[in-house]
């Protein structure tokens, strides 16, 4: 196994290469994205933009935009694209972004996948993006959105069939009582994978013709596919 593998495996939290500039995990609803983008994080030092983690916390926090977008949220619909791109313009104008990051969840349609070539083309002293889109089978998919766990406290992700805590219910770090966002019933994420399919694969389609991206099987150990990610980001840096 490559030291990068280790690396990722050892969860050390030390930035081994230069490698990133704007990486970008597509796939569907349940597919790991988050979890990966939390391996990367580890490994590269550089930090994971998830559009759906900052909606949710605008929710939380009660914002007019948080107010905006809750109800969509609940029922698996995309919130409105200008909303999400000035978040994501806040987000990347913060110092942590400046050697790379990881968008998970984002670009979501294509205006928002427009949005952000043009962003980075304004930018061309900047690395290019590079794509990594992440699958797994439609039932796997379920099994993992329904059986999803969050900690409150530290965002850990659990699940209840293939990742359950040492404590049934309880974050193995923060003893804090897990929770099921709104959003992971079966019901809400047959409409999530309809906005998927619709909206999010010509995204995916946009960025395979682009070139620099690859496909990871997002099935299996985490280690192993967080170390399929890494040399698939490695190679398509060179
Ligand atoms: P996620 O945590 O990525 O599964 O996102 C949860 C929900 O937040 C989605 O079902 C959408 O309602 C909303 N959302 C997250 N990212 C985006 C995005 N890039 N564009 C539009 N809506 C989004």
């Amino acid at each position: 196994m490559s030291a990068s593998a280790t690396a990722v495996e050892d969860g050390r939290d030390t930035a081994l290469t230069s490698v990133p500039g704007p990486i970008l995990l597509l796939g569907a609803p349940g597919v790991g994205k988050g979890t990966q983008a939390k391996e990367l994080v580890k490994h590269w030092g550089i930090p994971q933009i998830s559009t759906g983690d900052l909606l949710r916390g605008h929710v939380a926090r009660g914002t007019a935009l948080g107010k905006a977008a809750k109800e969509l949220i609940e029922h698996g619909n995309l919130v409105p694209d200008s909303i999400v791109n000035e978040m994501v313009a806040e987000r990347l104008k913060e110092p942590d972004t400046v050697r790379g990051y990881i968008l998970d969840g984002f670009p979501r349609t294509l205006p928002q996948a427009h949005w952000l070539d043009g962003r980075l083309a304004a930018h061309p002293e900047g690395l290019p993006v590079v794509a990594v889109s992440l699958h797994v089978d439609y039932n796997q998919l379920l099994r993992r959105i329904t059986g999803r766990r969050n900690c409150p406290a530290c965002q850990r992700i659990y699940n209840i069939y293939s990742n359950p805590p040492r404590r049934e219910g309880l974050c193995d770090v923060e003893g804090a009582a897990l929770v099921q966002r709104a959003d992971d019933t079966e019901e809400v994420f047959a409409e999530r994978m309809r906005a998927y399919a619709a909206q999010t694969t010509p995204v995916v389609e946009h960025y395979r013709a682009h070139g620099r991206f690859a496909e990871v099987d997002g099935d299996g150990a985490i280690a192993a596919i967080a170390a399929g990610i890494v040399a698939a980001v490695e190679r398509l840096r060179k």
